[in-house]
């Protein structure tokens, strides 16, 4: 078990660049079922998604780096109901109180934990679970 899975994907194109910019950091990372799921994309729900599949030894770098990417993505979008630039994410895990313990048990068990992700606002402290879209 060198590879554990840090998250899955249903998007081949989110996927792709978030594994770029993790190997520009030299992480060593590579996604599983991504042939099966741009070859027919149906599927994609039945396997769970592409998974981001990362070495142990880079698992919370590439936890960081990602975590950074995405504060910074966050910083481009404005709060639905104040419309302030200051979302942030809030990892809430299931069984485990925070990312330290989620990630060991990733470790130890070989396999993924749920993390759910929150997004809220420092502005006026709404809570809310999906990034609004945007209009590109
Ligand atoms: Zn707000």
């Amino acid at each position: 078990m060198d590879y554990i899975e840090l998250r899955s994907f249903d998007n081949y194109i989110e996927a792709n660049i978030v594994l770029n910019m993790l190997r520009h950091s030299n992480i060593n990372c590579h996604l599983k079922d991504e042939h099966i799921i741009t070859i027919d994309p149906l599927l994609s729900p039945a396997l769970g998604g592409m998974k981001l599949m990362v070495h142990h030894a880079h698992v919370e770098r590439a936890w960081d780096l990602m975590d950074e990417a995405e504060q910074e993505y966050l910083k481009n979008i404005p709060c639905p109901v104040c419309h302030a630039h200051a979302l942030k994410t809030v990892s809430v895990t299931k069984n485990h109180r925070c990312k330290l313990s989620a990630l060991v048990s990733m470790l130890l068990n070989g396999h993924s934990v749920e993390v759910n992700k929150i997004y809220r606002c420092n502005n006026c402290g709404y809570d809310f679970k999906e990034l609004p879209q945007q209009e590109l």
